[in-house]
């Protein structure tokens, strides 16, 4: 009696419909963002459950984030209006976890198993190459710890690695082997050895694999263009004998090439259940007619994908709104007020996003966001002040600020490595306590005294020197001088280098982005506040890290990478940095291949729109410590113009429209009382345009002076004051 079920049915198209209704069976739903999957998924689920009175034992889904899989669930629940206990819904991570929990011991593991983490296994090679007498220049840890993960994701084993004599295969090879060996007697496993780990078990338990066979009759998998090697391996071994079997993905939105994911498996999956049949999707529910037209222009760039054209019966939409900002901070200020309107209007904070290509990117944005008291929170990342090399580099600060700091101190004492082990530092600590003085202090006393000797003596010494040389070095710098000088010699930049890899790239990009944080900062120092910048950008980073918990629960605008947008929605987003170089990030354009896999990231991040997207990119941006122009986005650019509504404050483009057309353009203000070294805060002001205004903030000089108006009808305005034709 299907009007029973029209709760289930009722909010689906045909298309979906037959998908969700379909009796048990195998299907592939290849369709555009927003079209849908997930939402068929969730019904599918359901469906089978109240329909085909499959348990929710015999229930499988596996989603891409944790917060998806919380999410899947509820709405499962909430549609069937019942809890369901027995259901397995969660990552591949997470489910590869829960199986060797189970069987631990057919898995080779101990009962309490330890899962490493990226730094601990990073840690943990290091040792191993250490071990095998390998010279760590030339062997770096880092390099063997990607090799090892690509191999692993790949479902190779030491033994199934070929070196055929070439050297570097063959050491790689060793290492791996060595680090295995290592984890097994340490009892620990790494991300990816879950995976495999729980593909072995199954390989070499065809009893075990007999159990889950029979028990997940139903198998869901979204985002699956997305799936590595080793989950896909995993899932055709479940899901063979399978009662059903759904896999939904789009290809166009495979992104995770770089970290070993497989687009091939899409194909690959109709080899291996040549009875799937493929579904596709194609009306797109999500986002406004302009937005999904966008999105299909970008994307119809890339020569190596299915093909799919996405409609709408979604009403037009406002234009996207590119905003060609004159900096970073000028982007992030527009950003911050588009968004104090939107919230004026009624809009929740949470259904507004910012997006960035890199990590970095946030810092400037946080800095705004943070002055206007608008609260956010970064959506799987940590706020700019609290990631690790930040607070590293943070530390060597604000020791060489004042030494007896300890937290400081301890932090980077022996980083980048110096061989001040854990009892030489012991020591210093039961030394400093039972003195009541500081480790500095501790340390010095205890080398004095000769209570520390030999190779720990000589590297305390080494450090010792080293603070000396950066206290020396830094005399007299500039703060952003001061910082990159710190940056430098201490050895961090060169740590990090050379753990290369996407992580390590990103944690350089971030240190960069200090020196920028650095020389904005001293720009703005207040003298009256802190005896020197120094002071105070120890205390401002303090401040804004400690900013997080009050706003972690409150309802906030969403910061995040565009790799971790995939898969959500937001009525409200903004793509910052829409620049050459910045996205497609520079390291795309020197690799041939990486672009396609950028752009389906562009394709990503427009789709992630509801009602209104709105762009920007800078004229001028500092990277690497200095001012540097790039072009605008190729992405931007392949967006039919018709769609695009440009801005440009100081109108001086050719192009420029809103706000731009109305402010007229024009050479010196002239004959205006209105010179750069008399305007003051509060003053009022007189614009030709907009009227009467009281001026808030100006910043500059000479022909570059902007200055911040509240005009009485229209609200507040940065203006070029060269352009501006201001009277008092
Ligand atoms: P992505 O590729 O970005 O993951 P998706 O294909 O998984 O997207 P969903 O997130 O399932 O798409 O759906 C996009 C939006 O459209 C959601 O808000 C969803 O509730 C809505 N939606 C999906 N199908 C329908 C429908 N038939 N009627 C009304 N709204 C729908
Ligand atoms: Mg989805």
């Amino acid at each position: 009696n299907t009007d029973d079920l029209s709760y289930l049915l009722n909010d689906l198209n045909d298309a979906q419909r037959q998908a969700v209704a379909a009796p048990p069976d195998r299907q592939r739903v290849l369709a555009g963002a927003g079209s849908g999957k997930t939402r068929v998924l969730v019904h599918r689920i359901a469906w089978l459950i109240q329909v085909e009175q499959a348990s929710p034992y015999s229930v499988l889904a596996v989603t891409f984030t944790n917060k998806a899989a919380a999410e899947m669930r509820g709405r499962i629940q909430s549609l069937l209006g019942q809890h369901l206990q027995g259901m397995w819904v969660g990552t591949f991570h997470g489910l590869a976890h829960r199986l060797l929990r189970a069987h631990w011991q057919e898995a080779g593991l101990p009962e309490h198993f330890q899962i490493l983490d990226s730094d601990d296994q990073h840690r943990l090679i290091r040792r191993v190459i250490k071990d095998l007498n390998l010279d760590e220049q030339r062997w770096p840890p880092k390099q063997a710890q990607i090799f090892i993960n690509s191999r692993k994701d790949e479902g190779l084993r030491p033994q199934n690695i070929q070196a055929n004599g070439d050297l570097f295969l063959a050491t790689q090879r060793n290492i791996y082997a060595a680090y295995e060996a290592a984890c097994q007697r340490a009892g620990a496993i790494d991300f990816s050895e879950l995976l495999l780990r729980a593909l072995d078990l199954w390989r070499n338990h065809p009893g075990l694999l007999e159990h889950y066979q029979r028990r997940f009759r139903h198998l869901l998998v979204d985002e699956f263009q997305d799936t590595n090697a080793v989950q896909y391996a995993w899932l055709r071994l479940l899901g063979q004998s399978g009662d059903s079997l759904m896999v939904v993905g789009d290809d166009d939105q495979s992104i995770y090439g770089w970290r070993g994911a497989k687009i091939q498996n899409i194909f690959q999956f109709c080899t291996d259940f040549p009875d799937a049949r493929t579904v596709r999707l194609e009306q797109n529910y999500r986002s406004s007619a302009t937005i999904l037209n966008a999105a299909n222009a970008v994307i119809a760039h890339n020569q190596e994908r299915l093909g799919k054209e996405l409609w709408t019966e979604g009403s037009q939409g406002e234009p996207i709104a590119l905003y060609a900002a004159f900096n970073e901070y000028d982007e992030a200020r527009y950003v911050t007020e588009q968004i104090r309107q939107a919230i004026g209007r009624g809009l929740a904070r949470q259904d507004i996003a910012i997006l960035y290509r890199s990590n970095a990117q946030s810092r400037v944005l946080e800095e705004s966001l943070l002055r206007e008291g608008i609260p956010y929170r970064i959506y799987g990342g940590q706020r700019f002040f609290e990631r690790a090399e930040i607070k590293n580099a943070m530390a060597y600060l604000c020791v060489i600020h004042n030494p007896h700091q300890d937290a400081a101190l301890e932090r980077i004492i022996n980083l980048p490595t110096r061989g001040i082990g854990d009892k030489t530092l012991d020591q210093l600590r039961d030394y400093a306590r039972a003195h009541q003085v500081s480790l500095w202090t501790a340390l010095h006393q205890s080398l004095e005294r000769a209570l520390i000797s030999g190779r720990a003596a000589s590297a305390l010494l080494g450090f010792v020197q080293l603070l000396e040389e950066l206290t020396q070095a830094v005399q007299g710098a500039s703060l952003p001088r001061l910082t990159q000088i710190l940056i430098e010699r201490s050895g961090l930049w060169e740590y990090h280098r050379n753990e290369k890899g996407e992580k390590a790239r990103t944690r350089l990009e971030n240190l960069e982005e200090l020196v920028n944080a650095a020389a904005a900062f001293e720009q703005d120092w207040d003298s009256s506040e802190t005896p020197t910048p120094l002071a105070g950008f120890l205390a401002h980073a303090s401040l804004e890290s400690g900013e997080q918990q009050a706003a972690e629960h409150e309802d906030s605008v969403q910061l995040m990478t565009l790799h971790t947008a995939k898969g959500l929605e937001f009525p409200l987003v903004f793509m910052v940095g829409m620049e050459e170089g910045l996205f497609p990030h520079q390291m795309s354009l020197e690799e041939p291949g990486r672009l396609e896999e950028e752009r389906r990231l562009a394709y990503v991040g427009i789709t992630r729109a509801m009602q209104r997207l709105v762009m920007s990119h800078a004229e001028v941006r500092h990277l690497y410590g200095k001012e540097v122009r790039h072009a605008l986005s190729r992405f931007v650019r392949e967006i039919p113009s018709a769609l695009i509504h440009s801005i440009r404050l100081s109108g001086n483009s050719g192009r420029a429209s809103g706000l731009a057309t109305s402010a007229p353009r024009l050479s010196e203000s002239k004959g205006t009382a209105v010179a750069g070294t008399e305007l003051k805060v509060g003053q009022l002001v007189r614009h030709a345009l907009f009227g009467v205004g009281v001026l808030q903030a100006f910043e500059g000089s000479g022909a570059h002076t902007r200055v911040q108006i509240k005009f009485d009808t229209e609200g507040t305005k940065w203006l070029m004051l060269s352009h501006a034709k201001l009277e008092s």
